[in-house]
């Protein structure tokens, strides 16, 4: 192939802009970028070997190399791992090939730090090289191809790039960043080993620097032992030296890894920018053994709502790179983990479909969703700090570093994170009551998602048989709610519940520690020892007096309302509408609706408050017709829908009205 140009995919030359303005402030990830991508070239190159050891060449030792050269401003990082042929390095350097690039991109504002953290998330990887060079040259060839079947790419980093065959002797992968006038501090040993510390001591492959030494200057002047010098300066020796640890973090004992090198560790597999949250690392032992490093990240990734979005667990087998995003080693609603996983176990040549079936992997995926599962209750328990407690003498308690750090970390945890844990209530039956007491909601008495079902019980009233709650779109849409007149007027408490989810996931729940769940918006309510006797004996009255009224409002309905009943859960509105006990919420209808879904029909029930001056007035009002439906809709919109007529609701209103 001779010298052809081509041009970048629109995404990438506009990324690429992006990259060189926004990552400006971070400059030095880009070696972490460019070192983790020759990490990954040597681990397909061991993963396609396990089928074909001819592909190792004469070179089985897999190794990274860093190399600069001051006079000519540049930096080289090699690798000898399975390299690209021509086509690879027009398809993977010439385009982004993961999906929701475009999205991504259009979500990019030209803040430079928003966008940053979105970059972040996504990986810029290669093209972080344009961070620091104005020209990047890539010399490769492609691990079992001919040697003039080696392939050279440039690009200046604008609009496009050059490609054309080489012959190259060695398999693999050189990147040449020729540096940037403002980089050319990333040609110096001292500053490449400080970055490899930072970023790269966990790769399990070394990297290599040519070792340098102190040469003195030649003397000029034999006579003059001072003056006659010239300058000195550090050579190289032709000898090369690893210059990281080159052990796999994960296989190193927890005592050996540092909280730095474990959040570094985290960055690197994430692509986050940001410390992780919290993580666990453990050597499972027994009938499967394997290591798990999982993280709880300290943000929820743009794609969290997206259910087919891969897990972020990294599979290993005894240290060999397996696989990215093993979505089979977690359930589901854990999607937001990251990690690795080592099995000790599993056969080298495990693809996706065999995980599915294996029982090791189910034995993992149970043994990580318990770990994780821990991980959370630890931070739970920890949330709130211990009141420090004074003694008798009046020294107080001293609050432990452990506190500290944990202390508000759950509550962060679960405004990222919290619906999404909610999904697990249907997903994962084994661990429900576990994570039911991970649960948070606001309350009528906590504006703040910091509820638990354990402190709801605690406060429940004598008498009180259930746990009530009620969903909504919004905070304020609930805690308005009709529905909940007559709990606020007895003091008790009732959660709120706002997120999509809530409606589904409480399916699940029927009960907590033996309490049943219960929704104020779904049937009839029924305080029953809460509701006195005086009280009782009034509503039975009422209904017998009312039965020919709401006979009436009834036929008057008949469209739109199931059922036209008395209720007692009603103290300042005049109606309001539930559905039966097993039925669909009309919030999950409409939600369902909006979301294009099929949802059934949901018929509520009309309730109405026998107390109300309105209702009193219907009976023999000639605007009777009109004002059952005014009723009805207003009880609508109350709780957050729409009639189904909007313009003949304001056209009786303002008939009324008028
Ligand atoms: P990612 O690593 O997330 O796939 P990058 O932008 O870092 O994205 O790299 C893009 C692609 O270019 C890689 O997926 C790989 O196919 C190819 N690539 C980059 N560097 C190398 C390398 N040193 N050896 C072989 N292939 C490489
Ligand atoms: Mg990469």
């Amino acid at each position: 192939m001779t010298k052809q140009t081509l041009s970048f995919q629109a995404e990438v030359a506009q990324l690429l802009h992006l990259v060189t303005h926004s990552l400006y402030s971070n400059k030095e990830i880009f070696l972490r970028e460019l070192i983790s991508n020759a990490s990954d070239a040597c681990d397909k190159l061991r993963f396609e070997a396990i089928n074909d050891s001819g592909l190792y060449e004469s070179d089985p030792e897999l190794q990274v190399k860093l190399a600069f050269d001051k006079d000519a401003k540049t930096l080289t990082i090699t690798d000898n791992g399975i390299g690209m042929s021509a086509q690879e390095a027009i398809d993977h350097l010439g385009t982004i090939a993961k999906s929701g690039t475009k999205d991504f991109v259009s979500k990019l504002s030209g803040d430079q730090k928003a966008d940053s953290q979105l970059i972040g998330q996504f990986g810029v990887g290669f093209y972080s090289g344009f961070i620091v060079a104005d020209k990047i040259t890539v010399e490769s060839r492609r691990a079992g191809m001919k040697e003039n079947e080696g392939v050279r790419w440039v690009s200046g980093g604008a609009g496009d790039f050059e490609v054309e065959t080489i012959t190259r002797a060695a398999r693999g992968t050189s990147v040449i960043l020729h540096l940037r006038d403002d980089a050319l501090e990333y040609a110096s040993a001292w500053k490449l080993k400080d970055i490899v510390n930072k970023y790269s001591d966990h790769i399990s492959l070394p990297i290599l620097m040519e070792k340098e030494e102190w040469k003195e200057g030649e003397l000029i002047n034999p006579s003059d032992e001072n003056g006659g010098r010239q300058p000195g300066g550090m050579v190289k020796t032709g000898e090369w030296e690893t210059v990281n640890q080159a052990t796999a973090l994960w296989t190193r004992p927890k005592k050996d890894v540092s909280d730095e090198q474990y959040t570094e560790f985290y960055k690197a597999i994430s692509h986050d920018f940001e410390a992780p949250l919290t993580w666990t690392h453990n050597r499972v032992e027994g009938s499967t053994e394997y290591t798990q490093l999982l993280y709880i990240p300290g943000k929820a990734p743009m794609d969290l709502w997206n259910r087919d979005k891969k897990a972020g667990i990294k599979l290993y087998v005894k240290r060999v790179f397996i696989m990215d995003d093993a979505e089979a080693l977690l359930p589901t609603y854990l999607r937001f983990v990251k990690g690795v996983v080592d099995s000790a176990d599993l056969p080298l040549n495990v693809s996706r479909e065999l995980l599915q079936e294996s029982r090791d992997v189910k034995a993992i995926r149970d043994g990580c969703a318990k770990r994780v599962l821990s991980m959370l209750e630890d931070l739970a328990k920890h949330d709130k700090l211990p009141e420090a407690a004074a003694d008798a003498e009046g020294v107080t308690d001293v609050v432990s570093d452990e506190d500290k750090a944990k202390a508000g970390k759950y509550t962060r945890f679960y405004t990222e994170f919290g619906a999404v844990l909610k999904e697990g209530l249907g997903e994962d039956f084994a661990n429900k009551d576990r994570l039911a007491k991970l649960l948070r909601f606001a309350s009528t008495t906590s504006d703040s998602v910091s509820v638990s079902l354990a402190d709801y019980k605690a406060r429940m009233k004598d008498g009180q048989d259930a746990i009530y709650y009620i969903t909504a779109d919004t905070l304020a849409g609930a805690k308005n709610s009709p529905q909940l007149e007559v709990f606020k007027k007895k003091g008790i408490e009732v959660l709120l519940m706002t997120d999509r989810v809530d409606e589904w996931a409480l399916n699940f729940l029927n009960d907590f520690d033996g309490t049943p769940m219960q929704s104020v918006a779904k049937g009839a309510v029924d305080l029953g020892k809460l509701q006195d006797e005086t009280e009782k004996k009034a509503a039975e009255e009422a209904a017998e007096a009312l039965k020919p009224l709401l006979a009436k409002l009834k036929e008057a309905l008949k469209d739109k309302a199931e059922d036209v009943r008395l209720t007692t859960r009603l103290v300042d509105s005049p109606a309001c509408l539930v559905v039966q006990d097993a039925g669909m919420s009309m919030q999950l209808a409409r939600m369902l609706k909006q979301a294009g879904q099929a949802a059934p029909e949901v018929k509520p029930v009309l309730e109405v408050n026998a107390e109300h001056a309105l209702v009193k007035k219907l009976d023999g009002s000639v605007h009777f017709h009109d004002l059952a439906h005014i009723l009805f809709d207003q009880a609508l919109i109350a709780e957050g829908g729409l009639p189904d007529d909007p313009a003949a609701y304001v056209k009786r209103v303002n008939a009324l009205l008028a």
